[in-house]
């Protein structure tokens, strides 16, 4: 079950996001009083209220925004119990002075919001002491294994336990809470309304990833990065799984550089089943793998884990998914064409994407130009993949085909930017926009009024998504809901932070 916590200033705001979730089907609610201005008119709030709920009422301390005085806090608390809320929240050191009472039951809970305890078990220990219906525990993770402790922890436990992890290296836990037997866990009513760190919404926590389809035997997938709150790897994953209607889930999870060895050592206590692998550990995952396909060896770096009994699979689906990309644009246009149909192509940029398409393209046997701001990332791939390397400012020298933009330059929030200015390209182009968010950049835009050919990167993202799919699930993936997603997720006026 989702609980959404309202936090509002207002007793009306708070009654008419009640009554609004309460129809949408949600079936428990947190009242965050702390968060009224002035008077808190318990009684109204709870008279008529439509759907069960848990009232709460923090502390500074213990994130909250209660300003009164304790025992004015203690009295809110306790008239809501006299009021017959459902549920009440009981900090761990206020629990013994709020008696039971009536049929309310009580969450004994413990925050912290620097790290995440060592002995989560002796904590439970004690919270579950204090006369608890559900013990509550966040904490904030500062570490990947922070978030397994977590969930062993609450997977083990007797008395009903919320356990989630704070921040954005915790948003995992917050998804897979009713995986491990946890019999709720919060979201807020909207996403950029968060009242903990690492908080999403009720719509992205039952849409997107379908909370409440969640089981033990769900299987874990998700990606890798740092950061990785922009990440649409979800939306796009969530959406096919739920098409293809696969027992699984796919999670965001964020692993600073220096912890990849840490999370990948712990992937059998998720167990996770298969990670997409993006900046800033493409590369530095390559050791912690058993197996590395062709491409990841020949480009070295990888996208693409899968998770086996024999050990962790590395692939690259980003090399493939350009240059089907590209030919499947080509064909499109003419139905005739073989092959390519490219004979010289300038890449700009000399990161990742920039290697994994030049490489993809030298296979192919077109003449590969990388441009960089850094000339020396450019004559690195130049001497590895065979193509030649050029200085930024001598883009515009030659004439080419192809134009790839490997760079981020013209992505959400710059988009009035492009890498390459409009009178340097000609009709006879070829223009391949990595770039997928938007999907109409700037120079895809300038290419377009100028009857340029055109790939975007929605179209690349979904292929490498594809053939991740298709590696993990051994079944063909539904391409158009996935477009379909990412369209609607890159279109929405608010894009992820
Ligand atoms: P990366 O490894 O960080 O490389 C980024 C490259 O862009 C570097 O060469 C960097 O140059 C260059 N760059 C950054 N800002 C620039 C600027 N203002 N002017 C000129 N060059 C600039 O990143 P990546 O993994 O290769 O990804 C690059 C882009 O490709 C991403 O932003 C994404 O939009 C796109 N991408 C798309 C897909 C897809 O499926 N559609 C997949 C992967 C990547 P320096 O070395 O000088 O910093």
């Amino acid at each position: 079950m989702i609980c959404v916590s309202i936090g509002r200033g207002r007793h009306r705001h708070v009654i008419a996001e009640h009554r609004h979730l309460a129809e949408q089907g949600i079936r428990l609610v947190e009242l965050r009083l702390d968060y009224i201005q002035g008077n808190v008119q318990v009684k109204r709030l709870l008279q008529e209220r439509p759907c069960p709920v848990i009232v709460t009422c923090r502390r500074v301390v213990d994130g909250g925004r209660w300003e009164g005085s304790e025992e004015e806090r203690l009295l809110v608390l306790r008239t809501a119990i006299v009021e017959g809320a459902e549920y009440v929240d009981l900090e761990d050191d206020i629990a013994a002075k709020v008696p039971r009472y009536g049929s309310t039951k009580r969450i004994v809970s413990h925050h912290d919001f620097h790290k995440t305890p060592p002995d989560l078990a002796a904590l439970h220990k004690r919270l579950a002491g204090l006369d608890a219906d559900i013990v509550k525990i966040a904490t904030m993770a500062n570490h990947p294994t922070d978030n397994l402790r977590m969930l062993e922890m609450v997977r083990a436990s007797k008395v009903p336990t919320v356990g989630v992890c704070m921040g954005d290296i915790g948003m995992p836990t917050r998804v897979l809470a009713g995986r491990v037997g946890a019999p709720f866990t919060f979201a807020t009513f909207h996403d950029d309304r968060v009242l903990a760190p690492g908080q999403i919404g009720w719509r992205q926590m039952r849409d997107v990833y379908r909370y409440d389809a969640i089981g033990p035997k769900t299987r874990v997938y998700g990606v890798v990065a740092d950061p990785v709150a922009h990440s649409l790897s979800p939306v796009v994953h969530n959406a096919a799984l739920a098409a293809a209607g696969i027992d699984a889930v796919y999670l965001p999870f964020r692993v600073p550089a220096e912890q990849i060895g840490e999370f990948l050592s712990g992937a059998g206590r998720w167990p996770l089943a298969g990670l997409s692998v993006t900046i800033p550990h493409k590369e530095t995952v390559l050791p912690l793998t058993t197996l590395q396909d062709d491409l990841v060896k020949a480009i070295g770096a990888a996208n693409t884990l899968t998770f086996k009994p024999a050990g962790v699979s590395a692939s690259n689906t980003d090399a493939t998914a350009a240059v089907e990309s590209l030919e499947a644009a080509i064909r499109e246009q003419d139905s005739t064409a073989e092959g390519l149909g490219v004979k010289t192509t300038l890449v700009l940029g000399a990161g990742g994407a920039a290697r994994a398409v030049a490489f993809a393209l030298r296979r192919r046997g077109v003449d590969v130009t990388v441009a960089s701001r850094t000339l020396e990332r450019a004559k690195k791939i130049a001497a590895e993949v065979g193509c030649k390397a050029i200085d930024w400012a001598a883009r515009y020298r030659l004439p080419y085909d192809c134009l790839v933009n490997a760079t981020p330059v013209g992505m959400h929030p710059n988009v009035d930017e492009t890498p390459f200015d409009k009178e340097h390209l000609r009709s006879y182009m070829i223009v391949f926009d990595t770039v997928y968010n938007p999907e109409n950049t700037l120079l895809v835009k300038e290419a377009r009024s100028l009857g340029c050919r055109i790939v975007t990167g929605v179209d690349m993202f979904v292929r490498q998504a594809a053939i991740q799919f298709r590696l993990w699930h051994d079944r063909e993936p539904p391409q158009d809901v996935m477009r379909d997603a990412l369209k609607r997720a890159t279109a929405s006026a608010k894009q992820p932070a």
